[in-house]
Parts: C-alpha cells; sequence; structure tokens
C-alpha cells in the first residue's frame, strides 16, 4: 500500500487512542488484519495463516508482532513500536498472550481472524473482550488535513472516469455488462488509483439489484446502465455512482430520475457540522417518500469512507451520532424496482468548517450515452 505516515502522526494518533482507551476502561489494544493498524503505525498486515498483531498497551509501549519473514517489509518508526518477529516454530498468540498478561479488557480489531481470537481466548482465559473499532474508528472518522487531501485526490481521479462514461468514450451498447465493468476497472488504475475495489455494472431490470454482479447481460439500446465504481489511491478510497440512459429515458424513468437527483442534493447538502448523522438520510429519504418511492428506496443512504470503502460513520436512521469536521461518507440514495429498473446516484461529501464539500463534481445528470 502506497501512503506512510511518520513518527510524529502515528505517536499522536496512538496518544488519542489510549484518551479513548482510558475513557472506555480498556487496558490493551489488539490490532491484525483490518485498517486499524496501518492507520496507526502505516503498516498493513497480510491477510496470512501467520498471526500479525500490533499490540497496544494502554501505559506502554506498542510491540508489533510479526512473522519473521514478514519483517523486511515494516517500516520501522523509531520511538513508536517495537517489533517481536517471531520464527516459523514460535507460537505467536502465546507471545501476545504473555505482552497482555497484566491486562484485565482487551479490544481485537474486527477483522481479526478469529481463529486467533480463539487461541488468545484459551491462553489468556482471564481478559473480557471489547471491539478496538469502538476506540480506532473514533479517531478515523474524524480526517485530518492529509487524509482529506487523499480523498480529494481519489475523488477526482474516479470523476475522470465518471467522465469518460458520461461522454461516450467507454462502449455500452452490445457489451456485457461484465466487460464494461473490466474496461472501467483498466481505467480506475490508469487514473491513477492504487486497486479497483468494484466495478458495479448493472443494466436494465439488473439496475434494481443494488450490489448486482456484472454478469453476461448484454447491454441493450433504450435502457438505464448503473455504473458504482471506486478503488483506492495512495490508501484512500474513491466511491462514486452515477447512471446513463443508452436513448432517450421513457418519462417514467426521467421523473423519478429527477426525484433522486433531488434528494441526493438534498443529503449532500444535510452534511452540516452539528446536525445528526440520520439527518442526512431523513433530507434524502423524504424526498423519494414524498414522491410515492419510498418503498423502493431499500437502504440507508450513506456509510462513512476512508482506508475502508465501508466504514463509521454510517448515514442510517438510529444514528444520532453528530456531524463532526472531517467526517468523510457517501450520499448514495436510489430507488429501485424490482424487474423493471434501478437508479442510484453517489457523490462522497466531506464536513467541514464552510459546509458540505463535494468529492465527486461530474454531472449528476442521467446523461444520454449512445456508444
Ligand atoms: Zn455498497
Ligand atoms: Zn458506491
Ligand atoms: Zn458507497
Amino acid at each position: 500500500m502506497a501512503f506512510a505516515i511518520d513518527a510524529k502522526v502515528a505517536n499522536s494518533r496512538l496518544d488519542r487512542c489510549r484518551e479513548i482507551m482510558a475513557r472506555r476502561g480498556v487496558d490493551v489494544l489488539l490490532l491484525s488484519v483490518g485498517h486499524d493498524l496501518p492507520y496507526l503505525v502505516g503498516y498493513h498486515a497480510m491477510p496470512l495463516e501467520r498471526l500479525t498483531m500490533l499490540v497496544v498497551p494502554r501505559d506502554a509501549d506498542p510491540v508489533l508482532v510479526i512473522p519473521r519473514l514478514e519483517a523486511p517489509r515494516v517500516r520501522e518508526l523509531p520511538g513508536v513500536f517495537s517489533l517481536h518477529a517471531w520464527g516459523e516454530t514460535e507460537d505467536p498468540v502465546g507471545a501476545v498472550a504473555s505482552l497482555v498478561r497484566n491486562a484485565s479488557v482487551a479490544a481485537v480489531g474486527d477483522q481479526m481472524w478469529s481463529r486467533f481470537l480463539v487461541e488468545l481466548i484459551n491462553h489468556s482465559p482471564h481478559l473480557r473482550y471489547a471491539r478496538a473499532n469502538d476506540i480506532v474508528g473514533e479517531l478515523r472518522m474524524r480526517k485530518d488535513a492529509t487524509e482529506i487531501a487523499a480523498l480529494t485526490a481519489a475523488g477526482q481521479a474516479i470523476d475522470r472516469v465518471a467522465r469518460q462514461l458520461h461522454s461516450g468514450e467507454i462502449p455500452l451498447i452490445g457489451r456485457t455488462e461484465a466487460a464494461v465493468s473490466a474496461d472501467m476497472s483498466a481505467r480506475i488504475i490508469a487514473e491513477g488509483h492504487d486497486k479497483v475495489n468494484f466495478a458495479i455494472v448493472a443494466a436494465g431490470e439488473n439496475a434494481a439489484s443494488p450490489h448486482h454482479h456484472p454478469g453476461s447481460r448484454i447491454i441493450r439500446e433504450g435502457e438505464i446502465v448503473l455504473c458504482d465504481f471506486g478503488g483506492t489511491m495512495n490508501g484512500y478510497c474513491s466511491d462514486t455512482t452515477r447512471c446513463v440512459f443508452t436513448g432517450t429515458p421513457s418519462q417514467e424513468i426521467a421523473e423519478a430520475y429527477g426525484v433522486l437527483k433531488a434528494a441526493e442534493a438534498a443529503g449532500v447538502q444535510a452534511g452540516v457540522i452539528g446536525r445528526s448523522c440520520e439527518s442526512v438520510d431523513q433530507a434524502a429519504r423524504s424526498i423519494i417518500d414524498a414522491a410515492g418511492f419510498g418503498e423502493y428506496f431499500v437502504h440507508r443512504t450513506g456509510h462513512g469512507i476512508g482506508m475502508e470503502e465501508h466504514e463509521d460513520p454510517y448515514m442510517v436512521a438510529g444514528n444520532a451520532l453528530p456531524i463532526e469536521a472531517g467526517f468523510a461518507f457517501s450520499v448514495e440514495p436510489g430507488i429501485y424496482v424490482p424487474g423493471k429498473w434501478g437508479m442510484r446516484l453517489e457523490d462522497i461529501v466531506v464536513a467541514t468548517n464552510d459546509g458540505p464539500v463535494s468529492m465527486n463534481n461530474e454531472s449528476h445528470d442521467l446523461v444520454t450515452v449512445v456508444a
């Protein structure tokens, strides 16, 4: 992963983590696969059967427990963490257990393999477990200036692909969804991403399935094509959805799209510091409800985004969390009429002191593409 943090950033993140740990009565953080570990010290654990784990005690220096053969990949940060490189015949969970022997509450990362957690429970039956996401997630929600710059660059890169879609540079009619998805994926990389995370292409009735898997369905003239695509660039994610129409949309589709566009814009405008996350959902949903499409908007309005495509905070009814400066999240209402058609429009928004700022600025219209 092409991103790096320096010792100063790492130490400030670790300090703030420890404040939250103290507040929540957590003695040690155990971070393995997932993004909490790279967020804190810049190292990405490989999703391997060999254990990598950052042990962050509340009142001692962190130790990165790592397979010896992975150690050369570590960019060491002097004064931030030390390394415990374990050899092939050693028991790494035993090593972690001895590091946490004085702790009573351990918070573990969401994506740590259950196998290691089960082994740790056996090694350390005295420990109580909590979720590390409740600690590191609180920090990761509030993006700093460097992170916002990375999200902005990723947003601009994905917008260039959206522009190619709108301009007809990406042929649609007569190709399969899968072929168009592969084409878009290549463009996501060509525009500067390190990795493609998804390139959903859903034509006609398939667009009614929000997470449709692009397949052998051939795109025809006179139908809607929903494209939801994103990748990772310098460690941060892009994610946008645009729909195009291969001809002139019917009155029904054009009207529904007008409702969707207004709902999305209202959701973006609601991304104001101090308002609740659920109010963003409410702003978009109320417009779709009022137009009579409420039963066809079957998911929450948005998700947080950063190092991961989906992370805290979620823009969903019931989430009263107030929006803070630096929150980055999607606004992506949709209308899905089963068996007929679907549509969604998505931008990434960052809450700032000057109001919501959209990372995605390519046209929000249902553009006709006859290509
Ligand atoms: Zn999604
Ligand atoms: Zn998306
Ligand atoms: Zn999204």
